[in-house]
């Protein structure tokens, strides 16, 4: 077992104060948006007994990750861990699927993109899967709602909402984000002033076009933005964010799970390389409500998705003993209380990494603690 010093990254939507609360700091004035714990290269964890994550398992793969994980995901840790802070929106956004980001990033490659190029799409040949659990309540935008009740919400903030109405989704939203900018300006004005009025039954959505078109006017991803699942997670709930999912984080603290890649697809409300043909090329135009996923289990309960890298788990731990079974290599985060395993107490804001050779994971004390591990044992 190793005790973990993470990266905080400063992105500028961050908290100025959640992370620093969860790991018992002052908070210094700036945004801390996301804690990475894993071994992605850019910005690996330490470990106590020196050097980083990243090295040590590099050093021992097979031993640490087991024989199963080095197999499929090669001798790397499959997957990374994030406390999310949002103070303000993120990105609207989608991931390519394991075959889109395999056939892009080769494709960039072979063009001699720079793997830093601000107009590089695929920054790793790998999907990007995730699941993002809330630890606050937690505002997200997650997979298009049911094209009937866009249309009454556009047409409520008076769009012309034909194309939608006469052919579908991807159609209308392909036609909005390849306007020329002027016009993209134009109608998004024309949806905020109106958004002043709330349609009734979307009083959420109205606010938060305000909200986004005071931080990004006149960007064309507040139209994207309506078009999508509006919801607001309890602690505990969370959601399952698949290939092509549009989808923006909008404000509070979570724990997020994901396969180890860097690659996103921006659809808006970002300063930030827009590709709108490779965006459309991976999108998934399903209709309908968002799923909240909540955990199942006793003890150690499961949040059940269909992605191979990784398997999140929400472990309350309430005096007697808990043991998880061994599952490979394993990130352990306290985000409440405090509890021991193999001699060691941690505290809220603690977190380890337990190699595969490790055994069973007892744990004792009073907390509550998140599990990554790779979805396949
Ligand atoms: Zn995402």
């Amino acid at each position: 077992m190793e005790r973990l010093d993470n990266v905080i990254q400063r992105y500028a939507w961050g908290s100025h104060t959640a992370i620093p609360m969860l790991l018992g700091q002052a908070p210094d004035g700036g945004p801390q948006a996301e804690l990475w714990l894993g071994a992605h290269p850019s910005a690996p964890s330490k470990v106590r007994s020196g050097g980083t994550l990243e090295a040590l398992i590099a050093h021992s793969p097979e031993r640490l990750l087991g024989t199963a994980s080095t197999r499929q995901f090669g001798p790397r840790l499959p997957f990374l861990l994030k406390v999310l802070a949002a103070g303000q929106p993120l990105s609207l956004q989608a991931h390519p699927s394991l075959m889109q980001a395999k056939a892009g990033f080769a494709r960039e490659e072979a063009a001699g993109l720079s793997r830093s190029a601000p107009n590089r799409n695929y920054r790793d040949a790998n999907h990007k899967p995730e699941i993002i659990c809330a630890l606050t309540d937690f505002q997200a935008l997650c997979g298009f709602r049911a094209a009937e009740a866009s249309v009454q919400l556009l047409k409520g903030l008076g769009l012309d909402t034909t194309l939608l109405e006469s052919q579908d989704l991807r159609a209308y939203f392909q036609h909005v984000m390849s306007l020329p900018k002027e016009a993209q300006g134009g109608l998004v004005d024309q949806l905020v002033d109106a958004a002043r009025s709330p349609v009734k039954g979307f009083e959420g959505e109205c606010a938060l076009a305000l909200r986004l078109s005071a931080l990004y006017p006149r960007d064309i991803g507040i139209v994207g933005a309506l078009l999508l699942n509006l919801v607001t997670l309890k602690p505990g709930e969370a959601l399952y964010l698949d290939a092509g999912n549009l989808h923006a984080y909008l404000e509070g603290t979570g724990v997020e799970l994901m396969a180890n890649s860097d690659n996103v697809l921006r659809g808006g409300l970002t300063p930030k390389h827009v590709d709108v043909p490779e965006l459309l090329s991976v999108l998934d135009f399903a209709e309908g409500p968002a799923k909240v996923l909540r955990p199942s289990g006793e003890g150690e309960a499961v949040y059940s998705t269909p992605a191979p890298d990784f398997r999140l788990s929400r472990v309350e731990v309430k005096g007697p003993q808990v043991t998880l079974p061994a599952r490979g290599a394993q990130l352990l985060l306290v985000v409440e209380g405090e509890v021991t395993t193999q001699g060691v107490a941690l505290k809220r804001g603690d977190s380890v990494f337990i190699g595969a050779d490790e055994g069973d994971v007892p744990l004792s004390g009073r907390g509550l603690v998140f599990r990554a591990t790779a979805g396949i044992s």
